[in-house]
């Protein structure tokens, strides 16, 4: 593997895109929101009405979408969707479309492609433990289910979409729940992963643990 590659998986809301994005920009490498990905497939199969508990025809969908992520945005059949996949419903059955095995097949052939032409920060829930087991870097961030709830709120009201805290945080539990328990590549921190608990602490802070520890 000649290109850098650094890895940030962690619970739904823990601060990964935010701190991998900026992480990206200062190391002038590109940045992959790898949970997009899954968003945009799960869009696509509830704009298709596709049954989100039928496996089979979730795995014709996917085999059947493009999906890239260049410049921070997600590409669906070559259309930006990057609004579109951050609704709540999106957010409610994305979970159950992460956990076919042949949906996650397809989406990390995508980004071990993307790794192999570029230096590259991604975050998700399994790239240091599946994806990318050989990353020069692996992070996996923390934070109270309360504190993640309370900056996914953040983020959607700000956006101007009506949501509750409660509802917010519930997601995120049912989704952290989904994504450790599936069989196939689950949320987990490899063992040689850095934790970093990012209740209570600044962006700023969280972004300089991470450059810390990166020797480039
Ligand atoms: O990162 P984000 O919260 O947008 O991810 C949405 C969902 O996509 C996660 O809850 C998980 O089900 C799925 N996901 C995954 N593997 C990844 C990234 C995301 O299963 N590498």
């Amino acid at each position: 593997m000649n290109n850098l590659v650094i890895a940030v998986d962690g619970p739904a809301g823990a601060g990964k895109s935010t701190i991998a994005k900026i992480v990206a920009k200062k190391l002038n490498i590109n940045y992959i929101d790898t949970g997009a990905m899954y968003r945009a497939i799960t869009y696509k199969c509830l704009k298709n009405n596709i049954d989100i508990n039928n496996e089979d025809e979730i795995i014709k969908i996917a085999k059947d979408t493009d999906i890239d992520f260049r410049d921070n945005n997600i590409y669906l059949d070559g259309q930006i969707v990057n609004e579109e996949i951050r609704t709540m419903e999106v957010s409610n059955n994305v979970s159950n479309v992460a956990k076919v095995k042949e949906v996650r097949y397809l989406m990390v052939d995508v980004q071990r492609e993307i790794g192999k032409r570029n230096s590259v920060i991604l975050d998700g829930r399994d790239i240091g433990s599946y994806v990318f087991p050989n990353a020069h870097y692996k992070f996996f961030l923390v934070a109270t289910p309360h504190e993640r709830g309370t900056r996914r709120h953040k983020e959607l009201t700000e956006k101007g979409y009506e949501v509750s805290l409660d509802e917010i945080i519930n997601d995120i539990i049912k989704r952290d729940e989904i994504d450790s328990n599936r069989e196939f590549a689950p949320l987990v921190k490899a063992n040689d992963a850095i934790e970093i608990d990012t209740t209570g602490k600044s962006i700023d802070a969280v972004v300089d643990s991470v450059l810390s520890k990166i020797n480039i």
